[in-house]
């Protein structure tokens, strides 16, 4: 009945793809373990049936016979049956779950590759707390899936016939009349298998949305607290972890519903085969050994039957998962290198923007993010983007590394348009310090090293200390091998921007991206960090969104960005001379980031 179930997931044409790609990707893999455990699983099934079928010398020749010798030699072959059972079981287990794990881990490694090629845009349009909670349940229904074939398909088909075949050699016509129950119940539960589908997508985006929740109030809880969200946030989660218990619940019906029908049909079987069976004995005297064997067997039969029953069901949803799972193996990777990119020849290091008009996705009002934007960066020397807050000075610097492709016209490096050139020799030839400077998992050398896997201690050292960081560094409790994120090790806003400007400096490229801070510092972690940068900033050309003043004055060149559009540029000189420019206004009314805006509508 599972091949009839097979049959007709088959026939629904996503669910054949799917089920294809599967096997295709991992029976290969697989192959010399899953006829192992195969062979593990025939072992079981044989053993199996061959209990129910010695139970008829049991009863002849013990009860009828009254055999001591015959007795004693049944019992020698029952304990070497369960012996044999026993240690297929153990290699069917062990090879099963080694071939899941493997399953899992392959998948996970799979899907975090292909997570880091995906775009820049991908991560803004997903959250990822959610995209983690779904690719940790989708993996483990394609784990389920495979097993739930191998173990339902060739365990159980297995074990069934053995035990069939053991019930036709003792009673071929109440063989017949039992087995009939088999295809009804089959054609009754086929009816759940719709409502499954529809049940399961649903949990596995309710669960997700949980873990999604409990992540982002682990992040964000200063922020639950300082504006005393606790109760509001408490109501959200307590909701949706309502909804997904109900979910859970409802799935648990539908999985369950198939019991009493199940057990009905079953108890019908054995009901009858007692009633037929039993008056054939006492009528006709009839071999008593061959019925009790029959109805051991038919009892063994029971639940390889009823999980072949409701095969399909749990198939379903673990077909789903695997179909999420595929959905987000399948996003194309974005940016990706024309078939004809060459790598990126860096000279002096020049950048220039041509006539860029740039937009994320479609806008209501059809506005470009970046309207015509032109502009030269000189090699070597700063160029500050200012401008009021939501201009596109972000946009700009994202659009440098290539995280998202142009609209129309250009950027090149050094006359080379970054869109033909490979992604990879662009980016290593770029250090970006971001406003929020992320630490990951691992020691603090880790950290450094990162932008330069290749790099000695003393090349890590030497970075730390012109980033003003090494200091601080000696006096954590283990140094540079101190784990970040480590309980008691808690680093400091101007820390967390050392350290980053300190993995910049070891990357050593010849183009800087800096998004300065708008967070205020203390004085002295202001004047550390500023020391830092500006040695960062040395001989590279750089590309700052300038938010201090001291930063924009000291600018080779200053580039006002109003609404997507350069508004003004030039010098610091000439552009304070401007008497009705945005600039001049701006320094004014002292430049600071929050009056920008003030700035650019009066
Ligand atoms: P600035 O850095 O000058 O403050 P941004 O470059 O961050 O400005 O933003 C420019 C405009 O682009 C804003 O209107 C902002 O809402 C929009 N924007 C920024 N990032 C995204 C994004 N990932 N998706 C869609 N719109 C964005």
């Amino acid at each position: 009945m599972s091949l009839e179930a097979l049959a007709k997931a088959a026939a629904d044409p996503q669910s054949k793809s799917v089920m294809r790609r599967i096997v295709r990707e991992n029976l290969g893999v697989y192959r010399k373990q899953y006829i192992m455990a195969i062979a593990c699983m025939v072992l079981v099934a044989a053993t199996t049936a061959f209990s129910a079928y010695i139970i008829k010398d049991v009863v002849n020749k013990v009860f009828d016979q009254r055999n001591l010798q015959e007795a004693w030699y049944v019992a020698g072959v029952i304990l070497a049956v369960f012996a044999i059972k026993g240690f297929a079981g153990f290699g069917q287990d062990v090879l099963l779950n080694r071939i899941g794990n493997n399953i899992i881990a392959r998948y996970q490694k799979r899907v975090y590759d292909h997570m880091l090629k995906l775009g820049v845009s991908f991560y803004t349009d997903t959250r990822s707390a959610f995209l983690v909670g779904q690719i940790g349940q989708n993996i483990g229904g394609i784990r389920n899936m495979l097993n739930l074939v191998i173990t339902v398909v060739a365990r159980d088909i297995l074990t069934l016939i053995g035990l069939i075949a053991v019930m036709i050699i003792q009673d071929p016509v109440m063989t017949l009349c039992s087995i009939i129950v088999l295809p009804v119940a089959g054609y009754v539960l086929s009816r759940y298998v719709k409502r499954m589908k529809q049940l399961s997508r649903r949990e596995v985006n309710l669960n997700a949305r949980v873990s999604s929740a409990l992540v982002e109030s682990a992040q964000g809880i200063s922020i639950i607290k300082a504006f005393t969200m606790e109760k509001q946030m408490q109501d959200k989660v307590h909701m949706l972890v309502g909804m997904s218990e109900k979910q859970s619940n409802r799935i648990a019906l539908v999985t369950a519903r198939t019991r009493p029908l199940t057990e009905t049909l079953g108890g019908l079987a054995i009901a009858g085969a007692v009633a037929f069976g039993g008056s054939r004995v006492i009528a006709y005297g009839a071999d008593q050994g061959a019925l009790l064997s029959f109805l051991v067997a038919a009892m063994l039969a029971y639940e390889p039957a009823r999980r072949l029953a409701s095969f399909r069901i749990q198939f379903e949803k673990a077909l789903v998962n695997a179909r999420m799972l595929y959905e987000l193996l399948d996003t194309p990777p974005r940016q990706a290198d024309k078939p004809d990119a060459r790598p990126l020849e860096v000279g002096a290091a020049q950048i220039e923007f041509k006539n860029v008009c740039f937009s994320y996705g479609a806008r209501a009002n059809g506005e470009m993010v970046l309207d015509d934007v032109s502009f030269l960066a000189e090699a070597g020397k700063t160029t500050a983007l200012v401008g009021p807050s939501g201009g596109g000075k972000s946009t700009i610097i994202n659009l440098i590394q290539r995280f998202y492709d142009l609209h129309s016209g250009e950027i090149c490096v050094d006359d080379q348009n970054i869109a033909d050139v490979k992604i990879a020799s662009l980016r290593s030839r770029i250090s970006y310090v971001s406003q929020q400077p992320i630490l990951f998992e691992g020691t603090v050398a880790e950290n450094i090293r990162y932008a330069r896997p290749e790099a000695t201690q003393a090349e890590i050292e030497a970075a730390a200390a012109l980033a003003q960081a090494h200091d601080f560094i000696m006096e954590l409790p283990a140094g540079y091998e101190t784990e970040v994120g480590e309980a008691g090790v808690n680093f400091s806003g101007g820390q967390r921007q050392r350290l980053s400007i300190a993995r910049a400096i070891l990357r050593d490229a010849p183009i800087l991206l800096l998004d300065e801070a708008t967070s205020a510092l203390d004085n002295e972690s202001e004047k550390l960090v500023q020391q830092a940068l500006d040695r960062l900033m040395q001989g590279r050309t750089t590309v700052v969104v300038a938010h201090r003043l001291s930063t924009i004055r000291n600018a080779d060149r200053i580039v006002v960005i109003d609404r997507g559009r350069v508004v003004e540029q030039g010098s610091h000189a000439t552009l304070i001379n401007k008497n009705e420019g945005l600039y001049s206004r701006l320094h004014e009314i002292g430049a600071s980031p929050e009056l920008y805006e003030a700035a650019s509508n009066g």
